[in-house]
């Protein structure tokens, strides 16, 4: 039997069910005293079901994810939902402004979550998205692009070990599915704790929108609202995206400009050379090679690179009883 949902309450505003509202939620004022706020949309259900939040650009560069969004919601129709989306297309709205990942005072807004109403910036704004965005939402799903002068393979990165998040991680059906515990002061850890499922998805590169990632992610974003029973199966049929539990990057042996032989999605075996590293005449060369058998799932777009630098990531799946390393610092810091 179909329920008809009480009104939605968000942030002073009412949005019964069967409409659609846009609004502002004010964060804080910039220097000139204009006051930046969080652009919200929320499409309420004529029936009741989930609420999904939709979030993009808590890196205030990465935009593939607002892209999404925007087809996404262009897509719902209030009347056929089931459920709640509440699509939130810019988190960092100061980051997003100056093209850069951070907040004014070189915060990452993704390192400072669940946040505090009397911290900083980030904080703050980290505590007023818990407050009026996840608290309400049953699931989430977070979009994010490769870090400055790297780009990714559409992926999905979710903890694998909780079953409703799986279940939306295959639903998603990224080309990609990578196992990954959360990170502290992360959005995805602090909503994880509060019970809600979350999807991150990452792909592309900053400061662009490419067609085939933003394709990816909202055919992936469909998927799961079909999954958690919002709307009706779409034509398409999930993709099939492969599993891997680890990744790990191959970096620069030696400093000099790096010319690349592998592409996003090659699969690569362990040993099997990636790339070269070499002096500007292309001598004096230091193969780079693959660090496990696996998949391209990230690669450096920047030709100078540094000795040690992060240049191929590859995602594999141990052998069964293979003993690993603890995860590199330097591997967790490319993660979103
Ligand atoms: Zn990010």
């Amino acid at each position: 039997m179909k329920t008809r949902p009480p009104d939605f309450e968000i942030h002073g505003h009412t949005i019964k069910p069967g409409q659609r509202k846009r609004f502002e939620i004010p964060v804080a004022k910039l220097p000139t005293q204009t006051t930046a706020s969080l652009p919200v949309e929320v499409i309420h259900g004529k029936t009741a079901g989930n609420v999904l939040w939709l979030s993009a650009a808590i890196h205030g560069d990465e935009l593939n994810g607002i892209e999404v969004i925007r087809r996404v919601v262009d897509q719902i129709s209030a009347k056929t939902l089931r459920g709640t989306i509440v699509a939130v297309p810019i988190v960092n709205v100061f980051g997003f402004l100056q093209h850069t990942r951070y907040l004014p005072d070189r915060r990452d807004l993704n390192r400072s979550f669940p946040g505090s109403k009397r911290g900083s910036l980030a904080g703050r704004l980290a505590r007023l998205f818990m407050d009026e965005i996840v608290s309400p939402a049953t699931h989430g799903i977070d979009l994010h692009t490769g870090s400055l002068g790297r780009t990714n393979l559409p992926q999905i990165r979710a903890d694998l070990d909780n079953a409703e998040t799986r279940r939306c991680a295959r639903a998603f059906g990224a080309p990609l599915t990578l196992h990954a515990k959360e990170r502290s002061g992360s959005l995805r850890a602090a909503a994880s704790q509060k019970g809600r499922p979350v999807l991150l998805f990452e792909g592309g590169s900053v400061h662009r929108f490419e067609e085939e990632v933003i394709r990816a992610g909202t055919r992936g974003v469909l998927g799961v609202m079909a999954a958690i029973d919002m709307i009706a199966q779409p034509l398409e049929e999930p993709g099939d995206s492969e599993i891997y539990r680890r990744s790990k990057w191959a970096r620069a042996r030696k400093s000099g400009l790096f010319r690349s032989s592998v592409q996003l999605g090659d699969r690569v075996e362990k040993g099997q050379k990636l790339g070269l590293v070499a002096d500007v005449f292309g001598r004096e060369g230091v193969h780079v090679k693959a660090s496990a058998t696996g998949m391209v799932i990230g690669l450096a777009l920047r030709p100078l690179v540094n000795q040690g630098d992060a240049l191929i990531n590859i995602a594999f799946e141990p052998e069964p009883g293979q003993q690993l390393p603890a995860q590199e610092a330097g591997d967790r810091l490319e993660l979103p």
